[in-house]
């Protein structure tokens, strides 16, 4: 097919749009995004409050995988920063390093309580559960089960609203591949050096105003080469032809679109329900799978100096938030001269959850109490300014079974030709910016022809992506 006459119609502008856009526009096709917001970037976007940058929650941007790097530094044209990470855990008063360190696990617990740790650790190596299925059994037999209470379950149960005996390991396994504690002690006694704990990543590539600075350049290059951006445009649903083949969408306002191919972002299960020819049984599976939504509550604190981290996983089941960014300890390029700092809480909840529901004073009054229950700001610091964002859909929740309706919908839409669904919700994929950019990018190349890639093994065969030393992952 001729690159030219070929038509690509992408739903959604977030990093798995734009970089399919990018790619796709370099190689000569035809492409039109179509994004519901006014603005670009998805979850990953940035943007502009009290004088200063922020992005959604914390965005560490980190890969391995080369032509993911190659991706950032071409669209940014070189221009980023480094950031050095700091992050901890806090629990019961007390600051844990984050990756866990066994010395600072050993120095911040009473005796009794390590005892019980490798008593329980020693146990579990004795006597493995037999292929874990849960986050729980998961967790419980790399760790054994005092750990997994005191580092693992509150602050896993506050961001997934189940029992982690229901989550499924997947998500585990994703993200804490071979954590071990003896791997932990071993570096203790090395004191890191030599090979670096598999978790261990304490600097990384950042762009200098944001993480969303990164898909405003890609959408203005995307445009350069000849591609349409059109933001405020919600799909309603992807038309397919009596062969069953993707040729088009139809927008909210009635209004269609046609094209050669459909990439769709949009989450996974509206857009399969909402075709035409979806048989019962699929939409079934469909509502089987449901998603997590985030609040983010910033706020604007009379000070410089607060707490040295990035960001702080608050395990302490005494308040409802799970994380806390400090956005002056990423670069200067975010606040510039102002003397102020900006903080941003995440809580998680469900549609239905009376929190999700709450108005915004009323949340801002919780996020300030909870700070206060912390202990983390100076006393003599004021709060000048709060602001809630709410985010929907945004961890697709795995849990356990969830891999059989997920199939279900999988083979649906392998069934339909040119309809190909990629990124976080899009596919149902717990993705960071890396997982999602790298199926836009392939996708790309699989619509060219260069390759043929199964999308929906992207991320959960993807090597875990903290693993390795430091010097392998910086982007030069
Ligand atoms: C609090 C938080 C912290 C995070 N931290 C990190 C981190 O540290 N590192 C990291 O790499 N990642 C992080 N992520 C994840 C990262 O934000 C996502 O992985 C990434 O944005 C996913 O990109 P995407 O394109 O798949 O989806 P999205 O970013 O969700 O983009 C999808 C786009 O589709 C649009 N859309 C949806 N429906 C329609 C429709 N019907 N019609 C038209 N458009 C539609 C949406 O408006 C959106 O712009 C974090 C996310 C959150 C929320």
């Amino acid at each position: 097919m001729n690159n030219e006459k070929t038509k690509v119609l992408i739903i959604g502008a977030g990093p798995a749009g734009l970089s399919c856009a990018y790619e796709l526009s370099k190689k000569g096709f035809e492409v039109e995004v179509l994004e519901a917001s006014e603005y670009v970037g998805g979850m990953s976007r940035s943007f502009e409050i009290w004088g200063q940058k922020v992005d959604l929650g914390p965005h560490r941007f980190f890969s391995k995988d080369r032509s993911i790097n190659k991706f950032f530094v071409e669209v940014l044209d070189g221009e980023y920063t480094s950031v050095k990470r700091l992050t901890r855990i806090y629990y019961k008063n007390r600051f844990f390093q984050y990756p866990l360190k066994f010395t600072n696990v050993l120095f911040n617990l009473n005796p009794f309580t390590i005892i019980r740790i490798l008593w329980d650790y020693s146990i579990q190596r004795i006597n493995p559960i037999k292929n874990p299925a849960t986050f729980e059994s998961w967790v419980t037999n790399r760790f054994g089960k005092k750990l997994y209470e005191i580092f693992f379950k509150s602050y896993s149960e506050k961001l997934w609203g189940i029992p982690c005996s229901r989550i499924d390991a997947d998500w585990a396994a994703q993200r804490i591949k071979t954590l071990s504690l003896v791997g932990a002690v071993l570096s203790a006694i090395r004191g890191n050096a030599g090979n670096k704990h598999k978790t261990l990543v304490d600097e990384f590539s950042y762009p200098k105003n944001g993480t969303g600075e990164l898909y405003e350049k890609c959408a203005s290059k995307i445009r350069s080469n000849g591609g349409k951006i059109k933001l405020s445009t919600p799909v309603k649903k992807v038309i397919l032809n009596e062969d069953n083949v993707a040729k088009g969408v139809e927008l909210m306002d009635g209004s269609s679109v046609n094209a050669d191919h459909v990439v769709s972002t949009m989450p996974l299960t509206s857009m399969i329900k909402g075709l035409d020819n979806t048989p019962e049984q699929v939409k079934v599976a469909a509502d089987q799978l449901y998603f997590r939504n985030t609040i983010l509550v910033y706020l604007e604190i009379d000070g410089v100096e607060l707490f040295e981290d990035n960001w702080i996983y608050v395990h302490s089941p005494d308040v409802k938030h799970g994380r806390i960014t400090n956005f002056r300890n990423w670069c200067p390029t975010l606040y510039g001269n102002q003397n102020t700092s900006i903080i941003c809480l995440e809580f998680w909840a469900f549609d239905q959850d009376e929190i999700w529901k709450m108005e915004n004073g009323k949340l801002s009054e919780i996020a300030k109490e909870e700070l206060g229950k912390l202990n983390l700001i100076p006393k003599h610091m004021e709060i000048l300014n709060s602001k809630v964002i709410r985010i929907p859909r945004c961890y697709p929740v795995y849990e356990t079974g969830y891999q059989e309706p997920l199939k279900i919908l999988e083979n649906f839409v392998d069934s339909i030709d040119r309809l190909i669904p990629i990124g976080r919700y899009g596919s149902f994929k717990y993705n960071n910016q890396d997982h999602s950019i790298l199926m836009g990018l392939l996708v790309a190349q699989n619509i060219a022809g260069e390759k043929s890639t199964n999308l929906w093994e992207v991320n959960t065969d993807l090597e875990y992506q903290e693993e390795g030393e430091i010097k392998d992952v910086l982007i030069q």
